[in-house]
């Protein structure tokens, strides 16, 4: 299991309720090193429980989040750049030419916000890590802010369309930032986001557990990625209600190629087989159960103010 931050001190946690439904009752259902997942016993939503607290995750953010992911952080990028051009795409289409003003909250070193720039949209970001800031500043020349999205003063009823790939997950109060990312979307403007589906990634954790000793140290690594919050496409649509979004669509989201994260040490055309397999047997379920189902590795999400 992915693990954020990879050691910190207890004194640093604390013991939180849920965001959804309020519960304070909840149940551990796994946990890795140091870090405790919950299950909301009211309504079922799954998070970290101990979290970190707000300053020391945005501390966290801001200093040390590339040096846990020095070196691959590009590959990940990388491995997304068909995934960047098919959802730009498909946001061109949602939104008219003359005005295409796009945010990226947690822009990290702005290689999508690049793309989009390049694709004609007006781009801004808001990243809290200063080394992919000044990055993507220096490097691309984009306009990015090192705050967090509720901290930037950001105009309201601005932007056309506003992107989260991967970070909502990651937030400490998700519910703040997608009250703020509301407000500063036009109306009728298209919130999306991508995240890990919370329930492939409780499945594969607990079936890596199963195997064998020597194939967990020698062939693969925990694969699985479950952050601050792991969203399920029934809680993802109930945060983005409460929050006051509508329209919302969740699809299981295409995989980015390769294995950016190096989870298995064998052929990488043995792991690029077993992801397309994944995709297949997803979008087969998907489609067979009616849009009830979703097993891909990641959900990806479109809403509108
Ligand atoms: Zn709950």
């Amino acid at each position: 299991m992915m693990i954020l931050p990879k050691s910190e001190p207890a004194s640093n946690l604390e013991k939180v309720n849920c965001i959804l439904c309020g519960s304070w009752e909840s149940r551990e259902i796994c946990s890795y090193k140091q870090v405790k997942i919950a299950h909301c016993e009211k309504c079922g939503f799954i998070y970290r429980n101990p979290r970190l607290k707000k300053d020391s995750n945005e501390q966290f953010y801001s200093f040390d989040y590339y040096k846990e992911y020095e070196g691959i952080d590009i590959k990940i990028i990388e491995a997304r750049l068909d995934l960047f051009r098919t959802v730009l795409k498909k946001l061109s289409k949602k939104i008219s030419y003359d005005s295409r003003k796009i945010l990226d909250v947690g822009c990290g070193h702005g290689h999508f916000l690049k793309l989009a720039r390049d694709l004609g949209w007006n781009a801004k970001g808001v990243e809290l890590s200063k080394t992919a800031c000044a990055y993507a500043k220096e490097i691309f020349g984009l306009d990015v802010v090192d705050k967090s999205v509720d901290r930037a003063c950001l105009n309201e009823n601005y932007f056309d369309t506003v992107t989260l790939w991967n970070v909502l997950d990651h937030l400490s109060s998700p519910l703040v930032q997608l009250k703020e990312i509301r407000r500063l979307l036009k109306p009728r403007g298209v919130l999306f986001i991508r995240v890990p589906n919370v329930s492939f990634h409780l499945f594969v954790h607990k079936l890596f557990r199963l195997l064998p000793q020597f194939l967990k140290t020698r062939l693969i690594n925990d694969p699985s990625v479950i952050t601050n919050y792991g969203f399920s496409s029934k809680t993802i649509k109930k945060i983005l209600n409460k929050t006051g979004f509508c329209n919302i669509a969740v699809y299981n989201s295409p995989l980015s190629s390769g294995d950016p994260y190096k989870s298995a040490s064998f052929n990488q055309g043995f792991v690029k087989l077993i992801k397309l397999l994944l995709n297949m047997v997803s979008n087969a379920v998907y489609f067979l159960s009616f849009g009830k189902f979703y097993i891909g590795s990641s959900l990806i999400i479109y809403a509108e103010k």
